[in-house]
């Protein structure tokens, strides 16, 4: 599982991005501001997404054309062959990429509002930023829209805490 596809992004394609990380896959935001950066990356063993004509004859680059994030979080599916096994879905932090870890219940009291610390069961931190994470509607939504964009199903039946296996 570590051993996955690594995105390096460009941060013009921010929003795809961070349906990559709620996916979880490993996706961070880089500025690629020349060829002699994405190379590097490439030789790094990341993958550049970007929609920068500059780089789209570069072997190894995943060059988008839609402007949309749906469209081109297929694009980049169908470009490097994700398979539904490969993803972890809220697994990541969307924000800065990093892996959640599974936190008590009682340590999140005041980080979240008091309808969900009084509901929700599971959750999730981000070990750089501290942004909690959670089951709930919003989680929900996101997974019925990822299952209908993309025909992967149980997308929201992993169940268990971060994603976890
Ligand atoms: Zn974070």
């Amino acid at each position: 599982m570590s051993g996955g596809k690594r995105f390096a992004a460009d941060i013009m394609v921010g929003r795809l991005a961070r349906w990559l990380r709620v996916l979880g896959l490993n996706a961070r935001s880089v500025v690629l501001s020349g060829r002699e950066v994405v190379e590097s990356l490439i030789s790094e063993g990341c993958i550049p997404v970007t929609r920068s004509r500059k780089f789209r004859d570069i072997d190894g680059v995943a060059f988008i054309r839609s402007d949309r994030s749906f469209e081109q979080l297929l694009e980049v599916i169908s470009l490097v062959s994700i398979t539904r096994e490969e993803v972890r879905p809220f697994s990541r932090c969307t924000l800065c990429n990093a892996r959640l870890v599974p936190v008590a219940r009682e340590a999140v009291f005041g980080a979240v509002a008091d309808y969900v610390f009084e509901t929700a069961i599971d959750f999730c931190r981000c070990p750089d930023c501290a942004r909690v994470y959670w089951p709930g509607s919003h989680r929900r939504k996101m997974i019925a829209k990822l299952e209908s964009l993309t025909g992967w199903v149980g997308l929201g039946s992993e169940g268990e805490q971060c994603g976890a296996k």
